[in-house]
């Protein structure tokens, strides 16, 4: 069985080998695009390049991209723990071709890695593409030799990518792999296509055309590629299981929270240490990249992340904090292919234990009150806003922490409530501010500090310019 390292290497030495360049990850924090709020596909520290903006001594190049989906428009946060394939931190494994090759070739080698390579059952494989897009159907079915019932044509934007209003545009086609009947869920484009059963696991990114004001204007003088895959989830298929979470990395800091908490890792416990392990990797690999926890933008994404794996380690019982113990095994698992990683831990453990110490100084109070005000509530009912902003505002909960603590017992919470006592109290901090009678300067203040987003919404508000997939 191949590691999670191992099935790094092969992706990138195989893609070294037929002449891609091989490029180290990029920082999660985004050096080129003030709009995103972290890089979240392998293809953003290129971007200048598919736009012509800048150019590389390279025409192809191959990388294992460090991902955050955790806010903005790609928020996979409320999925971990409940499916089998999201996380918030992930690596995207990648080939891209800047105005080189095109759709021919890159479906060639990415057919040829999995199933010659990799030597996937070409039978448990699907392949999706752009409605339209009769040039790649007839490409997957000469090269795959897949037949036509599993070369799925898809008329959603789920099969068509762009990287804003303006820019490079095209259709993409996605390679599915089906785990098996006993896992439920259809095929994609089917109603239950969000089961586990068939997993995305590689989307490739056709870039052909040019939009202006989200209308295509014509085609790029060089059309490109751009390549995602998701390394945990090619580790579970080549490790023979259908769950992210039983791969050998996620295994091992699984193991190491239930050791240390004394409670075993499956049954009603399973999703809090999917979590831990999943929110452990996302705030040790920011920490490492410079995020430290704080109260607007980056770091309040980071505090929520961080928060809600810490109520679930008091959930299992965990009395004294816990995150900052697990480091060490993250750091033995990902510091080989990361040094960044080694480099912080000293920092990332400090991190970790100063914002638990922190957060259970009203973690267990707080969780009080969530109980009492749950208290006479029936499933299916909403906690009112003003319960979630008390939280909020006295005892640190981030709102989706409240609501992922109701989540189990099927309770919602008021988010409109919530968002006006926001809103309250701001305009009463205002009228407070008598001030220095300098009225005029002090409006632009407070006007320019709501500019700025100095509130804790940027974290899931936050605006993002890149397009919808890779
Ligand atoms: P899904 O439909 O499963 O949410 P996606 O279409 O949003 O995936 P892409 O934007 O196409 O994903 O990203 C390319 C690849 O990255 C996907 O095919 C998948 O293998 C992987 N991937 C995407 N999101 C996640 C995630 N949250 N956790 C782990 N892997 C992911
Ligand atoms: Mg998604
Ligand atoms: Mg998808
Ligand atoms: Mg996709």
């Amino acid at each position: 069985m191949s590691s999670t390292n191992d099935i790094r290497r092969s992706f990138l030495d195989y893609f070294e080998s037929e002449g891609h360049a091989r490029v180290p990850s990029a920082p999660l924090v985004p050096q080129n695009d003030p709009t995103l709020m972290f890089v979240n596909a392998g293809m953003v520290p290129f971007k200048n390049v598919f736009t012509g903006l800048e150019t590389r001594r390279y025409s192809t190049a191959t990388s294992s991209q460090k991902c955050v989906r955790a806010g903005g428009k790609h928020n996979d946060l409320d999925n971990v723990g409940y499916t089998a394939r999201h996380h918030t931190f992930f690596e995207m494994l990648g080939n891209f071709s800047f105005g080189d090759y095109f759709k021919e070739r890159a479906i060639s080698l990415a057919w040829t890695l999995i199933t010659r390579e990799w030597g996937l059952d070409p039978s448990r494989l699907l392949a999706t593409v752009y409605h339209t897009d009769d040039e790649a159907f007839d490409l997957w079915k000469k090269i795959s030799g897949l037949p036509e019932s599993r070369i799925i044509r898809i008329p959603t934007k789920d099969n068509f990518w762009a990287m804003g209003d303006n820019g490079p545009c095209g259709p993409c086609s996605e390679i599915f792999y089906d785990h098996g009947e006993h896992i439920p869920g259809g095929p994609p484009g089917s109603p239950d296509e969000d089961g586990d059963r068939f997993t995305e696991i590689w989307n490739l990114v056709f870039m052909q055309f040019e939009q202006e004001a989200n209308e295509i204007v014509g085609n790029l003088p060089k059309p490109s590629i751009d390549t995602g895959m998701g390394l945990e989830r090619i580790a579970a298929v080549l490790q023979g299981v259908h769950d992210n979470y039983d791969t050998d990395t996620f295994k091992a800091l699984i193991a190491e929270s239930g050791a240390l908490t004394g409670t075993a890792t499956t049954g009603a416990n399973q999703a809090s240490h999917r979590v831990i392990a999943d929110h452990l990797r996302a705030s040790g690999f920011l920490v490492a990249d410079g995020v430290l926890p704080a109260n607007e933008g980056r770091g309040y994404v980071l505090r929520r992340i961080m928060r809600r794996a810490m109520r679930h380690a008091h959930l299992l019982g965990a009395r004294e904090p816990l995150m900052h113990r697990l480091v060490p095994s993250l750091v033995a698992e990902m510091g080989g292919a990361y040094p960044e990683l080694v480099r912080a831990q000293p920092l990332i453990e400090a991190t970790l234990a100063q914002e638990e110490t922190r957060f259970r100084q009203t973690l267990a109070n707080g969780l009080k009150l969530l109980d009492e005000a749950t208290g006479g509530m029936k499933p299916g009912e909403t906690l009112p806003g003003t319960v979630a902003f008390k939280l909020y505002d006295t005892y640190g909960f981030p709102y989706d922490l409240t609501e992922d603590a109701l989540r189990a017992q099927g309770f919602g919470v008021d988010r409109l409530g919530f968002d006006e006592a926001m809103a309250e109290q701001k305009a009463a901090a205002r009228a407070a501010w008598k001030g220095s009678g300098a009225k005029a300067s002090e409006d632009v203040w407070f006007d320019l500090a709501e500019a700025n987003g100095s509130t804790e919404f940027i974290g899931y508000t936050g605006t993002e310019g890149e397009g919808e997939v890779v």
